[in-house]
């Protein structure tokens, strides 16, 4: 990209550079769901036609992006900034844990989704939060996992194809 630019496209180059400092300076996170914003409250936080009773857990700001693009979900976000690794060092204070526990006191929250990736840490993240939210009485549910729309069955590995079995729904 660099190269690019520098070659052909130097007028774009500075429109990058003007865009890149604009965010750094003004783009932090927001104080309820740690999204991405310019506000201390993001614009979906804010938003009364929201279901504040539905709150979906993701590891990435850019993991709220993939979901507002289907459109399909009006709740509201938490976003951890990673996944506990223990390895590394990450524990639950580092994904924002305890926000997450003075929100499901709150009461307000009826359903967490954990949508948290599918790999081995994400999972036990979603384990973790699973079992912090039991004792408030929180529905808790895990995104559906399986072939992808366009897969051929051929083509899937065995221990998705193994989970889209077990996960299967009345057709
Ligand atoms: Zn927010």
């Amino acid at each position: 990209m660099a190269f690019h630019l520098l070659e052909r496209d130097r007028k774009g180059g500075l429109a990058i550079v003007d865009a890149l400092q604009a965010a750094l300076a003004q783009v932090g996170n927001c104080q309820h769901c740690s999204n991405l914003s310019e506000q201390a409250v993001c614009q979906i936080c804010r938003d009364p036609k929201r279901d504040a009773s539905q709150l979906c857990i993701l590891e990435t700001p850019a993991d709220v992006i993939a979901i507002e693009q289907t459109g399909c979900f009006r709740g509201h976000y938490f976003v951890l900034g990673g996944h506990l690794s223990p390895i590394d060092g990450i524990g639950p204070k580092d994904i924002g844990i305890d926000r997450l526990t003075e929100r499901l006191q709150s009461q307000i929250i009826q359903e967490i989704i954990l949508a948290t990736n599918l790999t081995v840490e994400g999972e036990a993240t979603a384990y973790y939060i699973a079992e912090l939210a039991r004792p408030h009485g929180v529905k808790t549910t895990r995104i559906a996992y399986g072939v992808p729309l366009g897969g051929e069955l051929e083509y899937v590995d065995g221990a998705t194809l193994s989970r889209a079995l077990e996960g299967r729904s009345v057709y």
